[in-house]
């Protein structure tokens, strides 16, 4: 391709609304150009990373067994109505009517989808395991798109269903899926952690996520320093620490003037926030729900959202509910006379001794409080682990770094069959619920993430496998008759060895030329100057911050060496 023909343009400047490097860059670079708020349209450039990834992906689901398939993206809400989805998904989902008021959905994801091929199509166990994947399109009403393409509201995903006969079955399909994601993020270039994640309320038996680590991540990554353990910051459980006993102490009643929060009662009192206890008031649905934690912790809500169970909308308890709930103004929550739906206790928090919690008084605070004598509740985890906690599996030290989740492997066990009614015929001759997984991939975001980690101050420095052209051949002066003839030849010899190759043709100054390459992150540069003279020219990775100088006749071989170091084909 020649960059004069090529609908491309590089901006100097960082466009405004970007915060993080893989957006300005994605922007910068002329990959792709904003249409609406978290809706991109991808230009020549931009779409062809995508299908650089879309096809390692392809390539990895078929050799792992998969096959391809492509559901329609506009869904029936029947559908929707026989899992319970169509309410529970809330405003995420894009609902439309059509000119006959029938209701649809622009598919955020879907499992009703092939739940309902699988009952149409899977009659006998001699059909299965089976598995299927397609790459289409999937639209979020997010709540906050945001980073670009990582949170959009419309964007592609790798979308896998399983079907077994039983558990094991479904333990086998899994653990090629992640095998699978294993071989993707690696081809991809990218430095991936299979991580644990929540399976969520719903129920699910087992799931992990494939996270980049990353400071923009918008994850929590929970990682063993002495163990291979990882896990979703949502999952992980927290080790209760064993206080020192201390003798308890009778309970009294403090007058504690405009001190609310942790920090003004740790002023106050003159001690740690480790002797608190803090009280948070939720509302899920309807219910008011008080959670207690350490005053130096933080609730997990996802844990509490589970032991809950089955709740469709939860989140902080609006002021008037706190008030209503303790009696008093707000800051002076605490387990004893709350009038709560249900109290929470986090095991930290059962386990302390003569700890100080809100009296449900304005302007007061107890002392003393201890659990079982003073008050009680349902006591569990439910608070987010912290760095240097112990590690759940070999008593390690935990730290916690935040990660990008490009990759989501779910064991969904009968759920959905159950739900659809999807069954087989055993080879005993009864009926059975297929036994099922999903395994989703996001590729514009594992494009954003893919810049993330391979970046550097003068723009993008894209793997080779993923790269939208592997060569750009720069002639310094386009006017010069003898450079535009040898990077003609070159352009066309590595085209027709199947190299994909850019030649800047622009009549620009090499400076400006050079600037676009490395924005662009083309891996390989082949500058033909002045030095054809002496039958050379110069050879630059973008990767690293020397230059070659070749001989012309040489160029093909040190291409293809760098080809085998990438351990690819051409
Ligand atoms: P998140 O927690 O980031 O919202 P999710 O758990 O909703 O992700 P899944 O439903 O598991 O995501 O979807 C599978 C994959 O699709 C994710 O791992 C991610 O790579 C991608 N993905 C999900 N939502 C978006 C989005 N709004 N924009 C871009 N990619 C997305
Ligand atoms: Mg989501």
């Amino acid at each position: 391709m020649k960059l004069s023909k090529m609908l491309i343009s590089t901006l100097r400047e960082v466009p405004a609304e970007a915060e993080i490097v893989s957006h300005k860059l994605m922007l910068r670079s002329g990959m792709m150009r904003k249409m609406a708020s978290g809706i991109y349209n991808f230009m020549p450039l931009g779409i062809r990373v995508i299908k650089k990834i879309e096809n390692i992906v392809r390539d990895e689901m078929e050799a792992a067994g998969s096959q391809e398939f492509l559901a329609s993206a506009i869904l029936p809400a029947e559908l929707w109505q026989e899992s319970g989805r169509w309410e529970v998904f809330g405003p995420e989902m894009f609902k439309l009517k059509d000119r006959n008021e029938r209701e649809f959905c622009l598919g955020p994801t879907h499992e009703e989808v092939f739940t309902d091929i699988a009952r149409n199509e899977i009659k006998s166990y001699r059909q299965l395991p089976l598995n299927l994947f397609q790459i289409q399109t999937k639209y979020r009403d997010e709540r906050r798109p945001r980073f670009g393409v990582m949170r959009s509201r419309e964007f592609i995903m790798k979308d896998a269903y399983s079907f077994d006969r039983d558990f094991d079955g479904l333990d086998i399909s899994y653990n090629k899926m992640n095998e699978a994601y294993v071989n993707i993020f690696k081809r991809c270039g990218l430095n991936s952690k299979c991580v644990e994640a929540d399976s969520g309320a719903m129920g699910g038996a087992g799931s992990a996520e494939f996270m980049i680590k990353s400071e923009v991540g918008e994850d929590e990554v929970v990682y063993c320093n002495n163990c291979k353990y990882a896990a979703n910051m949502e999952k992980a459980p927290a080790i209760a620490q064993k206080e020192k006993s201390e003798e308890l102490k009778e309970i009294a009643k403090v007058k504690t003037p405009h001190a609310k929060t942790i920090e003004e009662l740790v002023a106050f009192f003159n001690t740690t926030a480790s002797k608190f206890a803090k009280t948070l008031i939720y509302k899920a649905d309807d219910k008011v729900i008080a959670v207690m934690v350490r005053g130096d912790r933080e609730v997990n809500e996802t844990k509490v959202i589970n032991t809950i169970g089955g709740v469709l909308s939860f989140e902080m308890a609006d002021g008037e509910t706190v008030k209503r709930a303790t009696s008093a103004e707000i800051g002076f929550a605490g387990p004893v006379n709350l009038k709560a739906d249900m109290l929470l206790v986090d095991n930290e928090v059962a386990s302390m001794t003569n700890l100080i919690a809100g009296a449900n008084e304005t302007d007061f605070h107890y002392d003393n409080l201890n659990y079982g004598r003073d008050f009680e509740g349902v006591v569990g985890d439910f608070r987010k682990v912290v760095e240097g906690d112990k590690c759940p599996k070999c008593g390690g030290s935990l730290t916690v770094a935040r990660g990008i989740e490009v990759g989501h492997i779910f064991k969904l066990g009968t759920k959905y069959s159950i739900a659809m009614g999807a069954n087989f015929i055993d080879e005993n001759g009864s009926q059975k619920p297929l036994v099922m997984g999903c395994y989703g991939i996001g590729i514009n975001r594992t494009m954003a993430a893919i810049i993330e980690q391979h970046h550097d101050d003068n723009g993008i420095v894209w793997p080779l496998a993923v790269a939208p052209y592997q060569v750009i051949v720069v002639p310094v002066a386009v006017k010069d008759e003898e450079q535009m003839k040898v990077a003609e030849q070159l352009y066309n010899e590595l085209k027709s060895i199947g190299v994909e190759v850019l030649m800047d043709d622009r009549d620009e100054r090499a400076g400006v030329k050079f600037k676009d390459a490395d924005l662009i992150g083309i891996p390989m540069r082949v500058t033909v100057g002045k030095k054809i003279n002496e039958g050379k020219v110069e050879f630059k990775l973008r990767s690293s911050s020397e230059t070659e100088v070749i001989e012309i006749a040489s160029v093909v071989e040190r291409i293809k060496k760098e080809f085998e170091n990438n351990e690819l084909k051409l």
